[in-house]
């Protein structure tokens, strides 16, 4: 694998994601799929955001390391490419943080302030109070920008994150006369939000998520198991898809002609649930397999996973150094 950052006529897009551990297929379809999608058509720069899981959870050290390498075994399972994407772990890259604290001099706290995912996490949990979590957008935007990222894929909800990205952006041009960042684009994602084992969001602290490495036999319990209509108590009730939590993972799963018999029978009581699920177990056995294989290859062979995060880091390190000599001219700080 080549180390050098070498310029790119695609658009370079960073995107973070914290490390929880073994992903979910929540994750899979709310963002991996997104990012396979990107690693075609941009210069992607992903990045394990473990300073970000800090913000909220800095007590919880255990369990740190290995969240982060089950994470990225999940990543190249599901087919990112280290070849075409620059894959790197942000605790290793101090230059992240020199480039947050020179942020932090010319940008109002105000800004950060009036986020409002930040009043309403304060609000509701006071230990959130703290200077790094006031801090965390800044940080973030910190991360877009000492890579001059073009553009950020984020949800409808995280638009005011890359806003603030592009006032601190502008601000730095404006305060030290240098247009030494580009204002980032927000790539508004359609991601599909997939509901959890009891229809609830898919987490794995609600413990109602399928992993994206379980085992066939595991999902097969588990979708077996899941809640249907709670109006059809037995096998001769009509059922309503409407009122089931299977339903939206079949709209997920399941091709339109198959789901539109089985709605059929559901109303008309003609199948059992058992035979509902079992497409929607056969179909997610069926996208997990390529995965599981994948993910036996590094989990058999953890050094080629750390040796990928190692190259990515000097990637990453490479393009961020180079921009952080542009910040230390622009104030000044090049003695
Ligand atoms: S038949 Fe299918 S859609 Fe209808 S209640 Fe049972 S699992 Fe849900």
């Amino acid at each position: 694998m080549n180390t050098e950052a070498v310029p790119s006529p695609r658009a370079r897009v960073v995107s973070g994601m914290r490390p929880t551990g073994a992903l979910h297929l929540g994750h899979y379809h709310g963002a991996l799929k997104n990012w396979l999608r990107l690693q075609a058509t941009h210069d992607c720069f992903f990045f394990v955001a473990d300073w970000h899981a800090l913000t909220t959870h800095y007590e919880q050290r255990e369990d740190l390391e290995k969240n982060v390498y089950d994470m990225v075994v999940d990543w190249l399972a599901a087919g990112i490419d280290p070849e075409r994407v620059t894959l790197f772990i942000q605790s290793r890259m101090p230059e992240h943080a020199e480039l947050f604290a020179l942020l932090a001099m010319s940008t109002p706290t105000s800004w950060l302030e009036r986020i409002p995912s930040y009043k309403d996490q304060i609000d509701k949990n006071r230990e959130l109070a703290t200077y790094g979590f006031l801090g965390y957008p800044l940080l973030q935007a910190a991360d877009i920008l000492i890579y001059k990222a073009a553009q950020v894929p984020v949800g409808e909800d995280q638009a005011a994150h890359v806003e603030v990205t592009r006032e601190v952006a502008r601000r730095f041009n404006r305060v030290y006369e240098r247009p030494v960042f580009p204002e980032p684009q927000a790539l508004l994602t359609e991601t599909a939000r997939l509901p959890g084992l009891d229809g609830h969001k898919m987490s794995k602290s609600a413990g109602n998520a399928v992993a994206m490495r379980d085992a066939p036999e595991v999902v097969e319990q588990k979708i077996r198991t899941m809640p249907t209509d709670p109006q059809r108590v037995r096998r001769v009730d009509a059922g309503d898809p409407a009122r089931c939590p299977v339903w939206p993972l079949h709209r997920l799963y399941t091709d339109e002609a198959t789901r539109a018999g089985l709605e059929q029978s559901c109303r008309s009581a003609g199948i059992g649930c058992l035979d509902c699920k079992q497409p929607l177990i056969e179909a997610i056995q069926r996208e997990q397999a390529p995965w599981r294989e994948r993910a036996d290859d590094y989990l058999a062979n953890p050094k080629q996973v750390h040796w990928i995060l190692e190259l990515g880091t000097e990637r990453a390190r490479a393009v961020a150094r180079k921009t952080l000599r542009e910040v230390r001219a622009a104030i000044g700080l090049n003695y």
